[in-house]
Protein backbone atom coordinates (compact mmCIF):
# COMPACT_ATOMS: atom_id res chain seq x y z
CA UNK A 1 0.00 0.00 0.00
CA UNK A 2 2.59 2.62 1.26
CA UNK A 3 4.48 1.21 -2.40
CA UNK A 4 1.70 2.06 -4.77
CA UNK A 5 1.33 5.84 -2.83
CA UNK A 6 5.05 6.86 -3.55
CA UNK A 7 4.59 5.97 -6.82
CA UNK A 8 1.29 7.35 -7.43
CA UNK A 9 2.39 10.56 -8.48
CA UNK A 10 4.92 9.45 -11.02
CA UNK A 11 2.10 7.21 -12.73
CA UNK A 12 0.10 10.04 -12.46
CA UNK A 13 2.80 12.76 -14.81
CA UNK A 14 3.11 9.44 -16.96
CA UNK A 15 -0.08 8.82 -17.89
CA UNK A 16 -0.93 12.78 -18.47
CA UNK A 17 2.35 12.70 -20.64
CA UNK A 18 1.32 9.83 -22.23
CA UNK A 19 -1.83 10.81 -23.12
CA UNK A 20 -0.83 14.21 -24.45
CA UNK A 21 1.65 12.90 -26.61
CA UNK A 22 -1.36 10.54 -28.29
CA UNK A 23 -3.49 13.39 -28.56
CA UNK A 24 -0.83 15.27 -30.14
CA UNK A 25 -0.25 12.48 -32.66
CA UNK A 26 -3.95 11.28 -33.46
CA UNK A 27 -5.19 14.58 -33.54
CA UNK A 28 -7.28 13.92 -31.27
CA UNK A 29 -7.56 17.57 -30.05
CA UNK A 30 -9.80 18.60 -33.29
CA UNK A 31 -12.42 15.69 -32.78
CA UNK A 32 -13.00 16.89 -29.14
CA UNK A 33 -15.86 19.28 -28.65
CA UNK A 34 -14.05 21.23 -25.88
CA UNK A 35 -10.88 22.07 -27.33
CA UNK A 36 -10.05 24.29 -30.37
CA UNK A 37 -9.16 22.78 -33.55
CA UNK A 38 -5.45 22.54 -34.43
CA UNK A 39 -3.98 25.94 -36.07
CA UNK A 40 -2.61 26.24 -39.20
CA UNK A 41 0.56 28.54 -38.86
CA UNK A 42 0.75 28.86 -43.08
CA UNK A 43 -2.92 31.09 -42.47
CA UNK A 44 -0.92 33.48 -40.45
CA UNK A 45 2.09 34.14 -42.58
CA UNK A 46 1.89 37.87 -43.99
CA UNK A 47 3.05 39.66 -46.81
CA UNK A 48 6.58 41.01 -45.89
CA UNK A 49 8.52 42.84 -48.97
CA UNK A 50 11.80 41.22 -48.53
CA UNK A 51 14.54 43.85 -48.49
CA UNK A 52 17.17 41.64 -46.99
CA UNK A 53 20.63 39.78 -48.28
CA UNK A 54 18.29 37.11 -49.59
CA UNK A 55 15.45 35.31 -50.21
CA UNK A 56 14.22 38.17 -52.31
CA UNK A 57 10.21 38.57 -53.37
CA UNK A 58 9.23 35.97 -55.25
CA UNK A 59 6.54 36.66 -58.69
CA UNK A 60 2.98 34.87 -58.68
CA UNK A 61 4.05 33.36 -61.80
CA UNK A 62 6.76 31.58 -59.74
CA UNK A 63 4.75 30.62 -57.01
CA UNK A 64 2.19 29.22 -59.71
CA UNK A 65 4.32 27.17 -61.26
CA UNK A 66 5.39 25.77 -58.00
CA UNK A 67 1.81 24.68 -57.67
CA UNK A 68 1.77 22.33 -61.24
CA UNK A 69 1.00 18.56 -61.04
CA UNK A 70 4.49 17.01 -59.28
CA UNK A 71 5.31 14.75 -62.42
CA UNK A 72 7.81 11.67 -61.84
CA UNK A 73 11.69 12.94 -61.85
CA UNK A 74 11.90 10.38 -65.43
CA UNK A 75 8.95 11.01 -67.05
CA UNK A 76 9.88 12.38 -70.77
CA UNK A 77 7.64 15.94 -70.45
CA UNK A 78 9.81 16.51 -66.96
CA UNK A 79 13.21 15.73 -68.52
CA UNK A 80 11.99 17.78 -70.98
CA UNK A 81 11.93 20.83 -68.36
CA UNK A 82 14.73 19.71 -67.37
CA UNK A 83 16.88 20.37 -70.48
CA UNK A 84 15.19 23.98 -71.10
CA UNK A 85 16.41 24.46 -67.42
CA UNK A 86 19.91 23.74 -68.41
CA UNK A 87 20.09 25.73 -71.57
CA UNK A 88 17.94 29.05 -69.97
CA UNK A 89 20.83 28.31 -66.70
CA UNK A 90 23.85 28.64 -70.05
CA UNK A 91 22.37 31.79 -71.09
CA UNK A 92 22.34 33.36 -67.84
CA UNK A 93 25.53 32.40 -67.05
CA UNK A 94 26.83 33.27 -70.21
CA UNK A 95 28.58 29.38 -70.88
CA UNK A 96 28.71 27.08 -73.38
CA UNK A 97 29.75 24.67 -70.54
CA UNK A 98 27.82 21.25 -71.21
CA UNK A 99 27.79 20.33 -67.47
CA UNK A 100 25.64 23.43 -66.22
CA UNK A 101 22.81 22.33 -63.80
CA UNK A 102 20.97 23.09 -60.53
CA UNK A 103 22.14 21.23 -57.86
CA UNK A 104 19.25 19.87 -55.25
CA UNK A 105 20.15 22.14 -52.02
CA UNK A 106 21.09 26.36 -51.48
CA UNK A 107 24.18 28.20 -52.39
CA UNK A 108 25.91 26.39 -49.68
CA UNK A 109 25.32 23.45 -52.06
CA UNK A 110 26.77 24.69 -54.79
CA UNK A 111 29.89 26.19 -53.00
CA UNK A 112 30.13 22.55 -51.77
CA UNK A 113 29.73 20.79 -54.94
CA UNK A 114 32.56 23.01 -56.31
CA UNK A 115 35.00 22.07 -53.68
CA UNK A 116 34.57 18.67 -53.55
CA UNK A 117 34.61 17.46 -56.92
CA UNK A 118 37.83 19.39 -57.80
CA UNK A 119 40.17 19.51 -54.37
CA UNK A 120 42.03 15.99 -53.22
CA UNK A 121 43.80 15.81 -49.80
CA UNK A 122 46.99 18.22 -50.12
CA UNK A 123 45.32 20.29 -52.84
CA UNK A 124 47.01 23.68 -52.33
CA UNK A 125 44.11 26.24 -53.01
CA UNK A 126 43.94 29.73 -52.53
CA UNK A 127 41.38 31.62 -50.77
CA UNK A 128 40.78 35.54 -51.16
CA UNK A 129 38.67 36.52 -48.24
CA UNK A 130 36.64 39.71 -47.31
CA UNK A 131 34.14 38.60 -45.86
CA UNK A 132 31.70 35.78 -44.46
CA UNK A 133 31.14 33.82 -47.47
CA UNK A 134 35.32 33.80 -48.63
CA UNK A 135 35.53 32.27 -44.92
CA UNK A 136 32.62 29.85 -45.38
CA UNK A 137 34.59 28.38 -48.77
CA UNK A 138 38.13 28.46 -46.52
CA UNK A 139 36.29 26.42 -43.95
CA UNK A 140 34.85 23.62 -46.57
CA UNK A 141 38.12 23.69 -48.55
CA UNK A 142 39.67 22.78 -45.36
CA UNK A 143 37.31 20.30 -44.19
CA UNK A 144 38.42 18.12 -47.56
CA UNK A 145 42.11 18.20 -46.62
CA UNK A 146 43.24 20.83 -49.45
CA UNK A 147 46.23 22.88 -48.08
CA UNK A 148 44.81 26.13 -47.62
CA UNK A 149 45.95 29.48 -48.01
CA UNK A 150 44.21 32.86 -47.77
CA UNK A 151 44.84 36.09 -48.33
CA UNK A 152 42.54 38.67 -46.65
CA UNK A 153 41.01 42.07 -47.13
CA UNK A 154 39.25 44.70 -45.08
CA UNK A 155 35.65 43.58 -44.44
CA UNK A 156 33.87 46.52 -46.81
CA UNK A 157 36.44 46.98 -49.21
CA UNK A 158 37.47 45.00 -52.46
CA UNK A 159 40.52 42.26 -53.07
CA UNK A 160 43.66 44.01 -53.73
CA UNK A 161 44.64 42.54 -57.20
CA UNK A 162 48.36 43.33 -56.77
CA UNK A 163 48.36 41.43 -53.53
CA UNK A 164 46.61 38.47 -55.49
CA UNK A 165 49.08 38.74 -58.22
CA UNK A 166 51.87 38.52 -55.95
CA UNK A 167 50.83 35.66 -54.12
CA UNK A 168 50.62 33.74 -57.08
CA UNK A 169 53.72 34.69 -57.76
CA UNK A 170 55.12 33.20 -54.86
CA UNK A 171 53.63 29.37 -55.21
CA UNK A 172 51.45 27.05 -57.50
CA UNK A 173 47.91 26.56 -56.94
CA UNK A 174 45.40 24.22 -58.02
CA UNK A 175 42.59 26.44 -57.67
CA UNK A 176 42.08 29.90 -56.94
CA UNK A 177 38.48 30.30 -55.38
CA UNK A 178 37.01 34.18 -54.76
CA UNK A 179 33.17 35.45 -54.28
CA UNK A 180 32.01 37.64 -56.64
CA UNK A 181 29.36 39.45 -55.10
CA UNK A 182 30.03 39.40 -51.17
CA UNK A 183 26.57 39.61 -49.36
CA UNK A 184 28.23 39.95 -46.25
CA UNK A 185 29.17 43.52 -46.98
CA UNK A 186 27.81 44.36 -49.92
CA UNK A 187 31.28 44.62 -52.20
CA UNK A 188 31.83 43.38 -55.70
CA UNK A 189 35.33 41.82 -56.51
CA UNK A 190 37.49 41.64 -59.63
CA UNK A 191 36.45 38.61 -60.90
CA UNK A 192 37.37 39.63 -64.35
CA UNK A 193 40.92 40.41 -63.82
CA UNK A 194 41.74 38.05 -61.30
CA UNK A 195 40.59 35.63 -64.17
CA UNK A 196 42.96 37.12 -66.21
CA UNK A 197 45.57 36.95 -64.59
CA UNK A 198 45.20 33.04 -64.19
CA UNK A 199 44.36 32.96 -68.02
CA UNK A 200 46.99 30.60 -69.39
CA UNK A 201 48.31 29.00 -65.92
CA UNK A 202 47.14 25.61 -64.92
CA UNK A 203 44.95 26.98 -61.68
CA UNK A 204 41.34 26.26 -61.76
CA UNK A 205 39.57 29.42 -61.67
CA UNK A 206 36.06 29.13 -58.79
CA UNK A 207 33.80 31.83 -58.45
CA UNK A 208 31.03 32.37 -56.04
CA UNK A 209 27.72 33.97 -58.02
CA UNK A 210 25.11 32.87 -55.49
CA UNK A 211 24.26 36.88 -55.13
CA UNK A 212 25.35 38.29 -58.40
CA UNK A 213 23.50 36.02 -61.04
CA UNK A 214 20.32 37.22 -62.27
CA UNK A 215 21.31 40.94 -61.21
CA UNK A 216 24.50 41.43 -63.31
CA UNK A 217 26.77 40.21 -65.82
CA UNK A 218 28.31 36.91 -64.89
CA UNK A 219 30.65 36.02 -67.92
CA UNK A 220 31.12 32.14 -66.98
CA UNK A 221 33.65 31.57 -70.12
CA UNK A 222 34.78 35.26 -71.01
CA UNK A 223 36.16 35.06 -67.14
CA UNK A 224 37.89 31.77 -67.45
CA UNK A 225 35.79 30.35 -64.54
CA UNK A 226 35.96 26.62 -63.89
CA UNK A 227 33.56 26.67 -61.41
CA UNK A 228 30.78 28.79 -61.17
CA UNK A 229 27.86 28.58 -58.71
CA UNK A 230 24.76 30.06 -57.18
CA UNK A 231 21.38 29.94 -55.53
CA UNK A 232 17.82 30.36 -56.73
CA UNK A 233 16.46 32.96 -54.05
CA UNK A 234 18.51 36.19 -54.25
CA UNK A 235 17.94 37.49 -57.98
CA UNK A 236 17.06 34.76 -59.92
CA UNK A 237 13.71 35.60 -57.71
CA UNK A 238 12.75 31.93 -56.89
CA UNK A 239 12.23 30.03 -53.37
CA UNK A 240 15.22 29.04 -51.84
CA UNK A 241 16.09 25.33 -52.75
CA UNK A 242 18.29 24.62 -55.71
CA UNK A 243 22.12 26.10 -56.74
CA UNK A 244 22.93 26.38 -60.31
CA UNK A 245 26.37 25.21 -61.10
CA UNK A 246 28.70 25.43 -64.18
CA UNK A 247 32.00 23.17 -64.87
CA UNK A 248 34.20 24.05 -67.27
CA UNK A 249 35.57 21.20 -69.59
CA UNK A 250 39.11 21.68 -68.31
CA UNK A 251 37.54 20.90 -64.99
CA UNK A 252 35.88 18.28 -65.90
CA UNK A 253 39.08 16.51 -67.03
CA UNK A 254 40.50 16.98 -63.39
CA UNK A 255 37.72 15.78 -62.11
CA UNK A 256 37.84 12.76 -64.12
CA UNK A 257 41.28 12.04 -63.62
CA UNK A 258 41.02 12.21 -59.75
CA UNK A 259 43.28 9.75 -58.05
CA UNK A 260 40.25 9.34 -55.04
CA UNK A 261 36.60 8.96 -55.71
CA UNK A 262 34.79 11.78 -55.08
CA UNK A 263 34.10 11.84 -50.98
CA UNK A 264 30.48 12.48 -51.52
CA UNK A 265 27.87 10.70 -53.07
CA UNK A 266 25.38 13.39 -53.03
CA UNK A 267 27.20 16.17 -54.80
CA UNK A 268 29.54 13.83 -57.13
CA UNK A 269 29.23 15.65 -60.18
CA UNK A 270 29.79 13.24 -62.47
CA UNK A 271 27.10 10.98 -61.20
CA UNK A 272 24.74 13.60 -61.28
CA UNK A 273 25.22 13.90 -65.05
CA UNK A 274 23.98 10.68 -65.84
CA UNK A 275 20.81 12.17 -64.52
CA UNK A 276 21.03 15.37 -66.21
CA UNK A 277 22.69 14.61 -69.42
CA UNK A 278 22.80 12.25 -72.69
CA UNK A 279 20.08 10.91 -74.08
CA UNK A 280 19.19 8.05 -71.90
CA UNK A 281 18.97 9.26 -68.07
CA UNK A 282 19.90 7.28 -64.82
CA UNK A 283 18.31 7.65 -61.90
CA UNK A 284 20.57 9.46 -59.31
CA UNK A 285 18.28 11.23 -56.52
CA UNK A 286 15.10 12.31 -56.56
CA UNK A 287 14.78 15.78 -58.21
CA UNK A 288 12.63 18.45 -56.54
CA UNK A 289 10.57 18.32 -59.27
CA UNK A 290 8.42 21.72 -58.40
CA UNK A 291 11.64 23.82 -57.43
CA UNK A 292 12.81 22.73 -60.91
CA UNK A 293 9.18 24.30 -62.37
CA UNK A 294 10.03 26.93 -60.41
CA UNK A 295 13.35 27.65 -61.49
CA UNK A 296 12.52 27.28 -65.44
CA UNK A 297 9.72 30.13 -64.49
CA UNK A 298 12.09 32.67 -63.22
CA UNK A 299 14.35 31.74 -66.02
CA UNK A 300 11.84 32.32 -67.97
CA UNK A 301 10.88 35.92 -66.49
CA UNK A 302 14.29 37.07 -67.07
CA UNK A 303 14.54 35.78 -70.57
CA UNK A 304 11.35 38.12 -71.46
CA UNK A 305 12.47 41.23 -69.64
CA UNK A 306 15.94 41.17 -71.35
CA UNK A 307 18.61 40.44 -69.24
CA UNK A 308 20.05 44.08 -70.07
CA UNK A 309 17.05 45.31 -69.03
CA UNK A 310 17.03 42.97 -65.67
CA UNK A 311 20.84 44.49 -64.84
CA UNK A 312 19.28 48.00 -65.85
CA UNK A 313 16.59 47.80 -63.61
CA UNK A 314 18.87 46.89 -60.54
CA UNK A 315 21.63 49.48 -61.28
CA UNK A 316 18.62 52.19 -61.32
CA UNK A 317 16.66 50.85 -58.43
CA UNK A 318 20.22 51.63 -56.70
CA UNK A 319 20.71 54.23 -57.44
CA UNK A 320 17.50 55.60 -56.42
CA UNK A 321 17.89 53.81 -53.66
CA UNK A 322 21.58 55.51 -52.34
CA UNK A 323 20.05 58.76 -53.24
CA UNK A 324 17.68 58.27 -51.15
CA UNK A 325 19.68 57.17 -48.05
CA UNK A 326 22.25 60.26 -48.75
CA UNK A 327 19.26 62.47 -48.85
CA UNK A 328 18.33 61.08 -45.33
CA UNK A 329 21.95 61.85 -44.15
CA UNK A 330 22.67 58.45 -44.27
CA UNK A 331 25.93 56.98 -45.79
CA UNK A 332 27.19 53.88 -47.34
CA UNK A 333 29.70 51.60 -46.25
CA UNK A 334 30.85 50.53 -49.82
CA UNK A 335 32.88 53.46 -51.45
CA UNK A 336 30.82 53.61 -54.98
CA UNK A 337 33.38 52.20 -57.68
CA UNK A 338 32.50 48.58 -56.18
CA UNK A 339 29.12 48.68 -54.77
CA UNK A 340 27.02 45.96 -55.31
CA UNK A 341 23.67 47.29 -57.14
CA UNK A 342 21.49 43.72 -55.45
CA UNK A 343 23.06 44.23 -52.12
CA UNK A 344 23.50 47.86 -50.12
CA UNK A 345 25.12 48.34 -46.61
CA UNK A 346 24.95 51.40 -44.87
CA UNK A 347 26.39 52.80 -41.73
CA UNK A 348 23.58 52.61 -38.71
CA UNK A 349 23.95 56.13 -37.96
CA UNK A 350 24.40 57.43 -34.41
CA UNK A 351 22.24 56.63 -31.83
CA UNK A 352 19.91 54.34 -33.77
CA UNK A 353 18.96 50.66 -32.04
CA UNK A 354 19.28 48.44 -34.64
CA UNK A 355 17.26 45.73 -33.80
CA UNK A 356 14.84 47.88 -32.45
CA UNK A 357 15.12 49.98 -35.97
CA UNK A 358 14.89 46.71 -38.33
CA UNK A 359 11.95 45.19 -35.75
CA UNK A 360 9.71 47.99 -35.83
CA UNK A 361 10.28 47.69 -40.05
CA UNK A 362 9.42 44.55 -39.85
CA UNK A 363 6.33 44.94 -37.67
CA UNK A 364 5.10 48.18 -38.32
CA UNK A 365 5.82 48.44 -42.32
CA UNK A 366 6.16 44.81 -42.63
CA UNK A 367 9.78 45.22 -44.28
CA UNK A 368 12.54 43.18 -43.75
CA UNK A 369 16.52 44.66 -44.27
CA UNK A 370 19.56 42.86 -43.12
CA UNK A 371 21.83 42.82 -40.25
CA UNK A 372 25.70 43.35 -40.68
CA UNK A 373 27.09 39.54 -39.86
CA UNK A 374 31.18 39.03 -38.09
CA UNK A 375 32.92 42.42 -37.13
CA UNK A 376 29.79 44.86 -38.85
CA UNK A 377 27.05 43.22 -36.96
CA UNK A 378 25.66 46.09 -35.13
CA UNK A 379 27.51 48.24 -37.36
CA UNK A 380 25.63 48.21 -40.66
CA UNK A 381 22.79 47.64 -42.12
CA UNK A 382 21.76 45.24 -45.38
CA UNK A 383 19.37 46.45 -48.09
CA UNK A 384 18.70 43.90 -50.62
CA UNK A 385 17.39 44.88 -54.59
CA UNK A 386 17.63 41.39 -55.79
CA UNK A 387 15.46 39.91 -58.36
CA UNK A 388 11.57 41.10 -58.19
CA UNK A 389 12.66 43.21 -55.73
CA UNK A 390 14.32 45.83 -57.44
CA UNK A 391 11.22 47.96 -58.22
CA UNK A 392 11.59 52.06 -57.74
CA UNK A 393 8.32 51.19 -56.05
CA UNK A 394 10.03 48.96 -53.29
CA UNK A 395 12.80 51.55 -52.66
CA UNK A 396 10.45 54.38 -52.13
CA UNK A 397 8.61 52.28 -49.11
CA UNK A 398 11.83 51.29 -47.83
CA UNK A 399 12.80 55.06 -48.03
CA UNK A 400 9.78 56.13 -46.64
CA UNK A 401 9.47 53.41 -43.73
CA UNK A 402 12.95 54.54 -42.78
CA UNK A 403 12.59 57.97 -42.66
CA UNK A 404 9.29 57.52 -40.11
CA UNK A 405 11.22 55.07 -38.16
CA UNK A 406 14.54 56.81 -37.97
CA UNK A 407 12.61 60.45 -37.19
CA UNK A 408 14.74 62.03 -40.37
N1 LIG B 1 27.66 32.63 -51.02
C1 LIG B 1 27.14 33.86 -50.94
C2 LIG B 1 27.86 35.00 -51.59
C3 LIG B 1 25.94 34.08 -50.27
O1 LIG B 1 25.43 35.31 -50.19
C4 LIG B 1 25.29 32.98 -49.67
C5 LIG B 1 24.04 33.18 -48.92
O2 LIG B 1 23.65 34.26 -48.59
C6 LIG B 1 25.88 31.71 -49.78
C7 LIG B 1 27.06 31.57 -50.46
C8 LIG B 1 25.22 30.53 -49.16
O3 LIG B 1 23.98 30.31 -49.73
P1 LIG B 1 22.78 29.58 -48.95
O4 LIG B 1 22.50 30.40 -47.73
O5 LIG B 1 21.70 29.64 -49.97
O6 LIG B 1 23.23 28.21 -48.65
Amino acid sequence: MEQSITYLPFITIYCFTIDNFIDKISYRSTTKGDRPPLENKLDRIEEVLLMGPGPSCVPDSVYAALGHKTLGHMDPAFIEIMDEVKSLLQAVMQTQNRMTLPISGTGSAGMEASFVNLVEKDDPVLILINGVFGKRMADVAGRLGARVETLEFEWGTPVVLERVEEKLRGGRYKILAVVHAETSTGVKNPVEEIGGMLRGTDTLFLVDAVTSLGGMRVATDEWGADALYSGSQKCLSCPPGLAPISFSTRALEIIAARKTKVPNWYLDISLLTQYWGGRSRVYHHTAPINMIYAIYQSLLLIMEEGFDSVCRRHLDCHRRLVEGLEALGLEMLVSRDCRLPMLNSLRIPEGADDAAVRGRLRNEHKIEIGAGLGPLAGKIWRIGLMGHTARPENVDRVLGALKQVLGR
